[in-house]
Formats: structure tokens, C-alpha cells, sequence
């Protein structure tokens, strides 16, 4: 399953029988409506990752101290979705039924749901956790059911519940529908410990003027240090999965985009390590 490029993700142990927990690329670039470029987003993680520490003084814990491996991209079929999506499906459903947990890396925002009807065959009540400036939660959007716009409408329909976070931008339907968290207390009060968590971390949650590299751009978003007051109170949480999605790197030519990815990936890694004090 090893992409073109072999660069793994920081700290990234090679022993895969030990490791709990798989990083994997789904870089699908399919249905973006206004410009694109997330296929090359889970090298553009990894390769960010070399420039970080691997302790976390947010979360207070190290990379070196848990066992993940990188099991590289998705190999998927540009210009066809349906194989595409059952591709990442069967990976994902691979991956848990190995009793693994899971990092993916889009991608487009899509790919939440193979691998959330993945999750679900393992956690039927799996709750979601969606960091995004939009709602995602038209029908249709473009004369498409399946889009990076439709996504967590699809998720839904699955069976779902689904917290949203940073979201400003939708339709006035979109926001009769939404389940908003507006503060770290309130995601608290709606969290339910004894359920099984997935995390769905669209980048463009970030305000644009930290995150440029993404494929919509939409001001009014969050700092880093606020996603990381949410992240505390998902620390402790059994969170079983997550995703980022939505990285255009080539927009940011600082690079500070894939770092800024780079670095919430490894704060989700550590929410899906159980302490091991
Ligand atoms: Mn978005
Ligand atoms: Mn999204």
C-alpha cells in the first residue's frame, strides 16, 4: 500500500504487528468546486512532521512513547469515485478489524465517509467530533449525492451524531440542521465517555490567515491554540479514528500550512494512544 513517495510520518515505528495504531494517506482529489490539490496532502504531513518535536506541551506527552506505523497512501483511481471509495473503505475496515486505530490523511473532505462506514461496522455508536468552516451537510450539492460539500449529511444518514466545531458557513437549512459547539465547556457537556469517538478534522477550520493552504478558504476561523482547548477535552476520551482533511499544500508556499496539519496530526495521534503510564 506504500505510496510514490516513502517518506513516513515522524516517529513512525516499522513494526506493524505491535504498532495500535495505522497512519494512512487516502489522498482522493475528486469533487472539489472551487480548486484542488488535497491529493498531495498526506506526503506534504509527512514531510512537515520532520520538523516538529515529538513531545507535545499541550497534550503533554511524546511520539517516542507510542506505537504507530505509516501504512502509506490509498492507491486509488483518479476519475473513479465509486473504486476509489470502496478502496479506502476496505483499508479502513483492514486497519479495524485488526483491532487498530486510525489516522487518515486526505484528501478531500470525502473520505470521512468510507472510512466512517468502516468505523461503524466495529462501533455502532460511534460519535463525531467535525472541525470545519462549513456545515457539509447539503443533500446534494453540484447534482453530486457524494461531495466534499454532502459529506457529513451522508455521515449522518449513517446513523450518526455529529458535533460541529468552528463551523461559519452553510446554507440557512445547513444551519437549522447543525449541532453547534461553540466552546470547549460545551463540547464537554455533549461529550458521552463510554462511546466511541471519531474525529473529523477539516483544515479549513483554521482562520485563513494561518492556514492558506486549503481548497476553501473561509475567514473567521480558529487559532491553533483554540483547537488545542478542544483537544484537552477530548484527551481521555476513547477516541477511535480521525481524519484531516482538506489540505491544498501548494496554496501556501511557506509550507506553514503542511506544518500546521503536520502538527495536529500529532496531537491526534495522541489522543488515540491510551496512557501507558
Ligand atoms: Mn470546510
Ligand atoms: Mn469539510
Amino acid at each position: 500500500m506504500k505510496g510514490v513517495f516513502n517518506s513516513e510520518y515522524m516517529g513512525s515505528k516499522a513494526d506493524e504487528e505491535l504498532a495500535g495504531i495505522a497512519v494512512l494517506g487516502c489522498p482522493l482529489d475528486a469533487t472539489s468546486s472551487f480548486r484542488g490539490g488535497t491529493k498531495f496532502a498526506p506526503d506534504s504531513i509527512r514531510k512537515a512532521s520532520w520538523t516538529l518535536e515529538t513531545y507535545s506541551p499541550y497534550l503533554k506527552r511524546d511520539l517516542d512513547e507510542m506505537m504507530f506505523y505509516d501504512a502509506g497512501n490509498c492507491e486509488l483511481r483518479p476519475g473513479d469515485l465509486e473504486y476509489s471509495l470502496e478502496r479506502i473503505e476496505t483499508a479502513v475496515t483492514e486497519i479495524v478489524g485488526k483491532g487498530k486505530k486510525i489516522l487518515a490523511l486526505g484528501g478531500e473532505h470525502l473520505v470521512t465517509y468510507p472510512i466512517v462506514k468502516a468505523m461503524k461496522k466495529r462501533f455502532r455508536d460511534i460519535q463525531i467530533v467535525h472541525f470545519d468552516a462549513h456545515c457539509d451537510l447539503r443533500d446534494e450539492y453540484e447534482g453530486q449525492k457524494l461531495s466534499h460539500a454532502t459529506v457529513m449529511k451522508r455521515v449522518k444518514e449513517l446513523g450518526t451524531e455529529i458535533l460541529q466545531i468552528g463551523i461559519r458557513s452553510g446554507t440557512r437549512r445547513e444551519f437549522e440542521e447543525l449541532l453547534p459547539v461553540d466552546s470547549p465547556a460545551s463540547l464537554a457537556a455533549h461529550l458521552n465517555r463510554n462511546r466511541a469517538m471519531y474525529v473529523s478534522f477539516d483544515m479549513d477550520v483554521f482562520d485563513p490567515s494561518l492556514v492558506a493552504g486549503v481548497t476553501t478558504p473561509e475567514p473567521g476561523g480558529l487559532t491553533f491554540k483554540e483547537v488545542m482547548e478542544y483537544f484537552s477535552v477530548l484527551m481521555g476520551m476513547n477516541v477511535v479514528g480521525a481524519d484531516i482533511v482538506e489540505l491544498a499544500p501548494d496554496y501556501d508556499t511557506t509550507f506553514v500550512s503542511s506544518i500546521s496539519a503536520s502538527k495536529v496530526a500529532r496531537e491526534i495521534l495522541m489522543l488515540l494512544s491510551p496512557s501507558i503510564k
